[in-house]
């Protein structure tokens, strides 16, 4: 029939489609990364792509390079041999980058994906270095970030001593390495929406750089939050702020999160954040810490499944015991089996991803505050119990010989009546047993 016809034709066509743009992805080899990326021809006699006169991407990442474009030896990401010898186009990624050819001035940018054309027989000079802030102080790069905000949107630099904190910590005092001074967050219903977002920031009628483009749907970041990442550079105010665009369903945002006891993954950071650990015992509780919230956020970002959680009431951690708030609070053990006991105790999640988070933040106060072999919960202690008393029971001989002559009787939700229906209706007269 006609309608036959027509679905085969489409389905050639779907086909032939198919063999193009495999085609079409087949004309280079390898991806561009973060720095420097040079694209050429790999001349190894072995090498399918030199077979084929395939254009192959070598990856420098971060650094100086020099090279007469048709005389190289990068790494062919086919072969690995350092066999590509002909250089014909530049692109630089996510990066602060300079490129020059003999005798010309450098031409510099910051520009997320810059590509340039490389000329055959020139000599080049590339460099590309990580996005970081100029600043030439700390006060320096809030004014700066304040200003450049203000085009954004208004608002205000949060807490100074908590900034110098994660300055000290999180970046070993470089303050150049901060961009979250000035930022801003772009919470989406659907991955839909998100895609067209990050399109439109990355429009280049704004006055304002997109120098840094990171995707973290696709790959995790380090703390496994799921967000798009953009650093834009402002040439006015010399500073970059940075875009997070998420989905409504991952924020931890007041005021618009739909997860339950949202304030807790950042607090269980904040306290463990500044955490030096002095000896064996302490480091291996602070690394289940790091686990802990990595698995919390994981639930969060749906990365790991739910859990079910059931009523269980939380014993009080025995360390804490008779002692007073600063002792408590001078020490970081200490201080995080107060926070989760705390925690455990005030958070009664309804919701899959709240009641996941419960659970495994249970599971860390069990074994890593409390400690395996003791009880954290009611249940726990029920349990314990129960297996004390079984064991008792089965040593006690006497216990025992009643238990094989205990008659299990039968509840119903309707009384005994006392007539010879009794039989049918499956209830019993207690009297006569
Ligand atoms: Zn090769």
């Amino acid at each position: 029939t006609k309608e036959n016809e027509e679905s085969t034709k489409n389905e050639e066509t779907k086909q032939k489609e198919n063999i193009l743009t495999k085609e079409e992805g087949k004309t280079e080899v390898g991806e561009i990364k973060p720095g420097i990326n040079l694209q050429g021809y790999c001349t190894n006699a072995d090498c399918l792509t030199a077979k084929i006169k395939l254009l192959v991407w070598a990856n420098l990442g971060f650094g100086d390079v020099s090279f007469a474009s048709d005389k190289t030896s990068f790494c062919c990401p086919a072969c690995k041999q350092t066999t590509v010898t002909l250089v014909v186009k530049a692109i630089f990624f996510n990066s602060e980058y300079s490129i020059s050819f003999f005798g010309s001035t450098p031409m510099k940018g910051n520009y997320y994906q810059s590509s340039h054309r490389i000329n055959s027989g020139l000599s080049y000079q590339l460099k590309a270095r990580k996005i970081k802030q100029h600043a030439t102080s700390l006060e320096d790069l809030i004014a700066r970030s304040e200003a450049a905000m203000t085009m954004v949107k208004p608002s205000k630099v949060g807490d100074k001593a908590r900034l110098l904190e994660k300055i000290r910590y999180d970046y070993n005092g470089d303050y150049n390495q901060v961009f979250n001074i000035g930022s801003f967050t772009i919470l989406c219903d659907n991955p839909t929406k998100l895609q067209a977002a990050v399109a439109v920031m990355k429009d280049d009628r704004f006055n304002f750089t997109v120098s840094e483009d990171e995707d973290f749907f696709q790959r995790q970041s380090k703390t496994h939050y799921k967000f798009h990442n953009i650093k834009l550079y402002l040439p006015k105010y010399d500073v970059y702020i940075e875009m997070q665009a998420t989905l409504k369903s991952f924020t931890t945002l007041q005021g618009y999160t739909v997860i339950e006891n949202p304030k807790l993954s950042h607090l269980f950071y904040e306290h463990i954040q500044a955490w030096k650990s002095t000896n064996s015992e302490d480091e291996e509780m602070k690394k289940a810490s790091d686990k802990t919230l990595t698995k919390i956020n994981d639930i969060i970002c749906e990365w790991i499944d739910d859990k079910e959680i059931h009523n269980i009431g939380i014993l009080k951690p025995p360390q804490l015991s008779k002692k007073s708030e600063a002792e408590i609070n001078g020490n970081i053990p200490l201080k995080m089996a107060h926070f989760v006991y705390e925690q455990l105790c005030t958070f009664a999640p309804e919701k899959k991803k709240g009641k996941a988070i419960y659970v495994t933040l249970y599971e860390y106060y069990k074994k890593y505050v409390i400690g395996d072999k003791y009880p954290a919960s009611c249940a726990d202690f029920a349990l314990l119990l129960q297996e004390a008393r079984k064991q008792e029971m089965e040593e006690d001989i006497a216990i025992a010989q009643a238990l094989e002559t205990y008659i299990p009787l039968q509840a119903n939700n309707y009384p005994h009546i006392d007539t010879n229906d009794n039989e049918k209706q499956e209830t019993f007269d207690c009297y006569q047993y």
